[in-house]
C-alpha cells in the first residue's frame, strides 16, 4: 500500500504515542472509579486532578476552573445551554456570529424556539467579525456572547482580546469555542477575559470523547447534565478517567512543544500555500492571509466549483487524506459551507473550496509528495476556468 499522509488535523488527530503510553495503564490495571474513597479510587481521583492541572495551565486557568465535558460539542451546548438556563431563557438575548459550529449553532437555535432571542453577527470575506459590529448589537437584554477563537474551515483567527474586553465593559458573559485553537495558538484567560472557554483533546493529539469547559470563577452557569454531582455538581457522570488523563497529557505535550512545533508548521503551511497558487492558476487563498491558524490551509481553485469531493477523493486515492470543509460536511455532503457562505461566497464556488491542515507529524517529503499530485489532480478535473471569487468587498 502507498504511503498514507494524513493532512486533516482540524477533523482530528492522530493520537501522540506518548498520550497513548499515558492513557493505557488506566485502561488496564488502573481501573478505579475517582468518586471511590479506597484506594484504587483515590489513585484515579489523583490523576484526573493532575490531568486538570495540565488543562488548566494550557489556558493559564485554575484547576478549578476546568469543567471535564465529553466533547468540544457538550461544552458548547453546555456554555450557551447552561448560561441561558442560569440567567432565565425568556427576554435574554444571546449574541454570537454566522460562522461558528454547528454546536453553538444549532444550540443557539434550539435556544431561540424556547424564547431567547438570537443575534448572528456578520463576517468580513477573511472571516473576522467585527468588533464595532459586537459593540453595535450590545443591548441591556444581553446575556452572552459566544464567538470562536479560530475558525475550523478557513483558519481564521479572531480579535479575540478586543471582542472579550467589549463583553466584560458590558458586564455579559463571553464564550468562546476555542476548540480549534487551543494547543495550536497561545491562550491565556488572565490576560483576555473570557468566562466560558470550549476545547476538545482529540483536536490536540489527545483522545476523542473528551473534552473541557473553562467556567471562570463567579460566572453562572447551569449543568447539562444531572445526577452523582461530578465535577463539582456541573458535569454529573463517572470520569472518563483515561480519556482525562491522556487529554492532560496532550495538554501538557501542547503547551511545551507549541512555539517549536508552530515555526515548522507555519514553514509547511507556507510552503505549500505558495507553491500550489504558483503552480495551479486560479488558485485562492481562502480566509485571512496572516491571521490564521499555524497548520491552516483553505484554498479555491477557479473553474473546480463542485468538484472539491473529487478532488478529495482522488487525492484520497494517491494516500492523502485532506477534507473539502469540514469534518460534519460528509454528513451533508454535497451542501456549501454556511462560512464560506457568511464570507460571502456564491453557493456554487463555496463548494469548490479543499481544506489542508497540518500536524505535529507532518513533514517536507510529505508536503513534497502532495505537491507532485495536487497540482496534475486540479489540471485533470477541471473542465474550464470560470472566475470564483467573495462578493464582499
Ligand atoms: N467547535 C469547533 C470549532 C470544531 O471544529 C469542532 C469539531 O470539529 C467542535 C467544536 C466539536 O468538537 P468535538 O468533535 O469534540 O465534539
Amino acid at each position: 500500500m502507498a504511503l498514507r499522509i494524513y493532512m486533516d488535523h482540524a477533523a482530528t488527530t492522530p493520537v501522540d504515542p506518548r498520550v497513548a503510553s499515558a492513557m493505557e495503564p488506566y485502561l488496564r490495571a488502573e481501573f478505579g472509579n475517582a468518586s471511590s474513597l479506597h484506594e484504587p479510587g483515590r489513585r484515579a481521583r489523583a490523576a484526573v486532578e493532575e490531568a486538570r492541572e495540565r488543562v488548566a495551565a494550557l489556558i493559564s486557568a485554575s484547576p478549578d476552573e476546568i469543567v471535564f465535558t465529553a466533547s468540544g460539542t457538550e461544552s458548547n451546548n453546555m456554555a450557551l445551554a447552561g448560561t441561558a438556563d442560569a440567567s432565565g431563557l425568556s427576554g435574554a438575548r444571546i449574541i454570537t456570529s454566522a460562522i461558528e459550529h454547528p454546536s453553538v449553532l444549532e444550540t443557539a437555535r434550539h435556544l431561540s424556539r424556547r424564547g431567547t432571542m438570537v443575534t448572528s453577527l456578520p463576517v468580513n470575506d477573511e472571516g473576522l467579525v467585527d468588533p464595532a459590529a459586537l459593540l453595535a448589537a450590545l443591548r441591556p437584554e444581553v446575556r452572552l456572547i459566544s464567538i470562536m477563537a479560530a475558525n475550523n474551515v478557513v483558519g481564521t483567527i479572531q480579535f479575540l482580546t478586543e471582542l472579550a474586553q467589549m463583553a466584560r465593559e458590558s458586564g455579559v458573559l463571553f464564550h468562546t469555542d476555542a476548540v480549534q485553537a487551543a494547543g495550536k495558538i497561545p491562550l491565556n484567560v488572565r490576560e483576555t477575559p473570557v468566562d466560558l472557554m470550549s476545547i476538545s483533546a482529540h483536536k490536540l493529539h489527545g483522545p476523542k470523547g473528551v473534552g473541557a469547559l473553562y467556567v471562570r470563577r463567579g460566572a453562572r452557569i447551569e449543568p447539562l447534565i444531572r445526577g452523582g454531582g461530578q465535577e463539582r455538581g456541573l458535569r454529573s457522570a463517572t470520569e472518563n478517567v483515561a480519556g482525562i488523563v491522556g487529554f492532560g497529557c496532550a495538554a501538557e505535550l501542547a503547551r511545551t512543544t507549541m512555539a517549536a512545533e508552530n515555526v515548522k508548521l507555519v514553514a509547511l503551511r507556507d510552503r505549500i500555500i505558495g507553491a500550489v497558487i504558483e503552480r495551479v492558476p486560479g488558485t485562492n487563498l481562502i480566509g485571512h492571509p496572516t491571521r490564521r491558524l499555524p497548520g491552516h490551509i483553505c484554498l479555491g481553485f477557479h473553474g473546480l466549483e463542485g468538484e472539491a469531493i473529487k478532488l478529495l477523493l482522488e487525492l484520497d486515492e494517491a494516500g492523502i487524506a485532506i477534507s473539502s470543509g469540514s469534518a460534519c460536511s460528509a454528513h451533508h455532503a454535497g451542501e456549501p459551507s454556511h462560512v464560506l457562505l457568511a464570507m460571502g461566497f456564491d453557493p456554487v464556488c463555496a463548494r469548490g473550496s479543499l481544506r489542508i491542515t497540518l500536524g505535529r507529524f507532518n513533514t517536507h517529503k510529505e508536503v513534497d509528495r502532495l505537491l507532485k499530485i495536487l497540482p496534475n489532480a486540479v489540471a485533470s478535473l477541471r473542465p474550464g476556468m470560470t472566475r470564483c471569487a467573495t462578493t464582499k468587498p
